[in-house]
């Protein structure tokens, strides 16, 4: 996919010779300039040239409380595609990938990642760290794990039964254990 080019406030964008200026631009000296951060658009009934805001793309933050899907499972390290962040509409991510280390999986000692996680599954998990290299997530507190559990077998969604961390597959009959949720979100 092509890059947009967005538009600065500022910034040229036409001369008045070539089209009119339209929303969000101003003009001077018969030029057209972006009088906001935005994507350039031409309106060709009325042939004006106008710039469709967009909100600038979000971080994610140490502290936020995000809902994301499993999708590569390494031996001490899951990646985590980010589909939303809690308490607020910051959903346009700038980048939407995350880490989870084996070391914040469970308060003491995990032997192996895919005992406790699965690739599908989707996690309620917390921002703990963001640096150059990546972000990082935490699910080692009661109201954090797995909330959707993805059948290792036939990748159906599977069934919470009442202990509250095992599942189990209504299609194959898979009976799996995960780190789940333990307490209700504050
Ligand atoms: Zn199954």
């Amino acid at each position: 996919m092509d890059k947009i080019k967005l538009a600065l406030p500022g910034e040229f964008a036409a001369i008045v010779e070539e089209i009119a200026p339209g929303e969000n631009t101003f003009e001077e000296n018969g030029e057209i300039y972006s009088a906001t951060i935005g994507v350039p658009t031409i309106n060709k009934e009325k042939r004006t040239l106008g710039i469709k805001s967009v909100k600038p793309l979000a971080a994610l933050r140490r502290g936020d409380i995000v809902i994301g899907e499993i999708v590569e499972l390494f031996e001490s390290i899951a990646q985590v595609e980010i589909s939303s962040v809690e308490g607020n509409k910051r959903t346009a991510l700038a980048n939407k990938h995350a880490f989870l280390r084996i070391s914040e999986l469970e308060k003491g000692f995990v032997e192996q990642l895919r005992d406790h996680i699965k690739t599908g599954d989707v996690l309620r998990a917390k921002v703990i760290e963001v640096n150059d290299l990546g972000t990082y997530l935490t699910i080692a507190f009661p109201e954090y794990g797995v909330i959707k559990a993805c059948c290792s077998r036939c990748r159906n969604y599977m069934e919470l039964q009442r202990d509250g961390y095992t599942f189990t597959c209504k299609e194959c009959g898979s009976k799996e254990q995960r780190k789940t949720p333990t307490a209700n979100p504050e």
